[in-house]
């Protein structure tokens, strides 16, 4: 599929740990407000490639754009600028910073939100995730796994990024919690500012709010296409085979 004026485009990546390949020529772009499902079995990569996108793995070969801008080669705080927001795997918040203090935090280093419209933004999280509201002022650390979640996307949220690299946002949380999440991904759209999401989960259920899906196995893309194009023998063979579909 073809997209002009792509939010992120990555030409021919490679990036090896050591004399280990981690991820083969992976070529994708990333239209403005799409969410692409970057999905694959442990292992495949999906973490080591957004690390990629952010510089913070070994050298990469091959390109990354945000926009026109080339990427490739910056240091992490300058892609972030470039409006490209990473929430790693994990749930990285502040533990002894309050959720107040998390957002402010996050608001006020992002040169993209202005002084006066930080408060506007925390607020807007809140919207976004209502359990938040009662913990404003409840340090983050004692917060539950999916509530820290909330927060991680809350503070990438006020950065106002133009690319959003979510990594396994549902991992190790109580179903409940996944379906907060999932549900703010499927239903505000609006919410991410038209921001480009690459959502990497292991399942299937980033199926649920993203337009494109792309299948990583071994470091290699195979299927890459419409969510509803995606057959289970496609998923089968990523998750247990060896063949690789060519990319659509
Ligand atoms: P998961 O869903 O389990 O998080 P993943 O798809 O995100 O898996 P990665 O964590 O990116 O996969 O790992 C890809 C490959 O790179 C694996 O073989 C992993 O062992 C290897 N790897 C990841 N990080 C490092 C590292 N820091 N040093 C060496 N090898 C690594």
């Amino acid at each position: 599929m073809h997209i002009s004026d792509p939010a992120l485009t990555l030409e021919n990546t490679s990036i090896s740990y050591g004399h280990v390949s981690a991820i083969s020529n992976v070529s994708l772009t990333l239209a403005a407000g799409e969410i692409l499902a970057l999905i694959g079995p442990n292992g495949a990569g999906k973490s080591t490639l957004l690390r990629g996108i952010m510089n913070q793995t070994a050298k990469m070969n091959g390109h990354a754009l945000a926009e026109a801008l080339d990427i490739t080669s910056m240091p992490p705080h300058r892609i972030v600028r470039a409006g490209i927001l990473h929430v790693p795997e994990g749930r990285q918040v502040v533990a002894p910073l309050t959720v107040r203090e998390n957002l402010q935090l996050a608001a006020r280093a992002s040169r993209r939100c202005p002084r006066r419209e930080v408060q506007d933004e925390i607020d807007r999280v809140h919207e976004l995730f209502p359990p938040l509201d009662r913990l404003r002022d409840t340090p983050a650390g004692l917060l539950s796994g999916g509530e820290q979640q909330m927060v991680a996307i809350g503070r990438a949220l006020v950065a106002r990024p133009k690319v959003l690299l979510l990594d396994e946002p549902s991992m190790g949380l109580a179903p409940v919690m996944v379906q907060v999440i999932y549900d703010f991904l499927g239903a505000h759209r609006d919410a991410l500012g038209g921001a480009a999401v690459l959502l990497a989960e292991q399942n299937r259920i980033a199926l649920s709010v993203a337009d494109r899906v792309a299948v990583l196995s071994r470091g290699q893309l195979g299927f890459v296409g419409p969510c509803d194009s995606l057959s289970d023998s496609i998923m089968t063979e990523a998750y247990l085979g060896t063949e690789n579909h060519s990319s659509t």
